[in-house]
């Protein structure tokens, strides 16, 4: 074994299966984790378990919440006729921070990809659709990411709600650069991207 110890190269191992972490990276963290002191380690440990215990996706809109519904959900001041569809929980975040918001939200949880398996099944696609169909909303904002699979499941998200009546389905601007993923877009782009929304 190229380790002295077993329980190392185990957390090694453990850590290079998330994203973005490289052996490299993991054998550094694992070497801090080690040198850490007992009560950090079991901080970092705790956080972990408590977040698979206690998180879940909110019922109505599919953002992650420790309370049904999520807290933008339940907030009687957001305005539930207007309805902003995102891929990841992260997009509602980056939405959030821009301050400019205040309608409500609804997570596909991905975009379409024919090539990694990812039909409409595998997306909120018939949550969208029940949420529409159940009244109220006037607007349907897609702000799904301006990527290859982003503007597709945007395209076919508009083909699905064209026959509702009296609703409207925009597209956020291209102020958020091509290719990009949402969430790493700054909040006055993110925020023109929204005002400058057209019909699609
Ligand atoms: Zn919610």
């Amino acid at each position: 074994m190229q380790y002295s110890s077993a329980l190392l190269e185990s957390v090694i191992t453990e850590l290079t299966r998330l994203p973005g972490v490289g052996r490299k990276s993991a054998q550094r963290i694992a070497f801090h984790l080690l040198r850490s002191s007992e009560g950090d380690a079991k901080k970092l440990a705790q956080a972990i378990l408590d977040l698979k215990a206690r998180v879940e996706d909110c019922r109505i809109c599919g953002n992650v919440t420790e309370t049904q519904p999520c807290a933008i959900c339940a907030d009687s001041r957001r305005d539930a006729s207007i309805l902003c569809v995102v891929e990841q929980p992260m997009d509602v975040l980056a939405i959030e921070r821009t301050g400019e918001f205040r309608g409500s939200y609804h997570v596909l949880k991905g975009s379409l990809s024919p090539i990694d398996g990812i039909g409409p099944e595998q997306l909120k696609l018939a949550e969208l659709i029940e949420r529409v169909k159940a009244g109220g909303v006037a607007e349907v904002i897609v702000a799904t990411n301006p990527t290859a699979q982003g503007e597709a499941t945007a395209l076919y998200i508009a083909r699905l709600l064209q026959s509702v009546p009296h609703l409207r389905v925009t597209r956020i601007a291209r102020g958020v650069p091509m290719g990009s993923d949402l969430e790493f877009s700054d909040q006055v782009t993110l925020a023109r991207a929204m005002s400058g929304r057209k019909e699609i």
